[in-house]
This record gives structure tokens, C-alpha cells and sequence, in this order.
């Protein structure tokens, strides 16, 4: 299915069903330089609509319906950025979440690999391009290879999640990573508001 490309917020009409896969690009990693570029989502049904997102843009009331719907489970993979920038940027706190990357952490204890590209492969059997993670997001014309990038980072979230539940539950660690989820709008805001080092260090 052709993926969706609109500018500044998704259409009234998106439905995100009852969990919505979530992923953003930026200029860069540090949130008092960088800036949200693009918001990717997928409602699992294949499909991914990317909205581009302007210097200096604040408000993007459907995005943030979305955010802070409590029916409507937000996955991600490493959400401690993704949930921080589009709080810094748009000013809501995502939640529910859930975060393969977190999820894969408790789950797969047998590996010290979690990233989505590792979790793709071994867990859905699918080889995904790396090769456009380092670009000019910033650029008001993606070019189809960026598109088909940014759009396979959410497509293939809700089948890990399916994946990394069945390894939680079948391990008992279900609980666990669900208190680690609860934990993470909490540790964006550590992130934002300047603690980037481990709280719960010694
Ligand atoms: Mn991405």
C-alpha cells in the first residue's frame, strides 16, 4: 500500500484504531539544538502516513489527540526521544505508551542487540534498509528513498509488539515492562529538563 505524505498534521480522518505506531525524525539528537522534521504513524494495517512538521511549528491538534488519547496505546521504538521531542515540540505528553526497545531489553535477555533492524529480522524475518537513517530530514522535499525509510520505522511495530508480548508473557516479565512503559513519559521529562544521566544510579 503507498504510504500517505501531508504537511504540518495528519487529516481529520486518521484512525488510529486502539494502538497507533509512532516514530519521529530530527535534525539531530539534542533537544535544546534540534528540531522535529517528520512524524511518522501507522495504525498496524500496513499503511503509514508521514506529516511534515515546519521550523518553529508548535500545534498539531490531531497528531496531539492522538497523544493523549488514554484508549489508544502509543508504540514505539526507543520512545524516551520520540515521546520528549513531541512534547518539547507540541507541548503533550504521550500516553499510554509502549516501547519495543524497552520491551526487547526485558524480553530477549539472550541478546545485547535491540535495534529495530536486529528486532525485524530475528522476530518477523524481514530485512530492513538502514541506509537512509542519516539524512536531511529537515528538507522540504524527501526523496522516495527517505520516504520508504521513514515510513518502514513504524510499519513493522505492531508486529513486535505481538512478537515481544508473547516472549513477556510466556517469561512472566509482562508486569515488569509494563511498569518500565509507565515510567517513560516520566523519564522524557528527566531527559528534557536536563537529568540525561540515570536517576537511579548510585
Ligand atoms: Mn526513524
Amino acid at each position: 500500500m503507498a504510504n500517505s505524505l501531508y504537511d504540518g498534521d495528519l487529516p481529520d480522518s486518521f484512525d488510529a484504531g486502539g494502538s497507533v505506531a509512532i516514530d519521529t525524525e530530527a535534525t539531530g539528537l539534542r533537544f535544546v539544538r534540534d528540531r522535529l522534521c517528520l512524524v511518522q504513524v501507522s495504525a498496524g494495517d500496513g499503511h503509514a502516513s508521514l506529516v511534515r512538521i515546519e521550523r518553529e511549528q508548535s500545534e498539531a491538534p490531531n497528531i496531539a489527540k492522538i497523544l493523549e488519547d488514554p484508549s489508544i496505546l502509543k508504540i514505539f521504538h526507543f520512545a524516551r526521544f520520540d515521546v520528549a521531542l513531541l512534547y518539547k515540540t507540541f507541548g503533550v505528553l504521550a500516553s499510554p505508551v509502549y516501547c519495543t526497545k524497552i520491551a526487547s531489553k526485558i524480553a530477549r535477555t539472550y541478546s545485547n542487540q535491540h535495534g529495530l533492524n536486529i528486532l525485524t529480522n530475528e522476530l518477523l524475518n524481514l530485512e530492513l534498509s538502514k541506509e537512509k537513517q542519516s539524512s536531511d530530514w529537515g528538507s522540504g522535499d524527501l526523496s522516495d528513498a527517505q520516504i520508504q525509510y521513514a515510513a518502514n520505522d513504524v510499519l513493522h511495530l505492531h508486529g513486535l509488539r505481538a512478537e515481544l508480548d508473547r516472549i513477556l508473557e510466556r517469561e512472566g516479565r509482562a508486569e515488569l515492562a509494563a511498569a518500565c512503559f509507565e515510567f517513560i513519559p516520566a523519564r522524557a521529562k528527566l531527559d528534557l529538563g536536563g537529568w540525561p544521566e540515570d536517576v537511579f544510579a548510585h
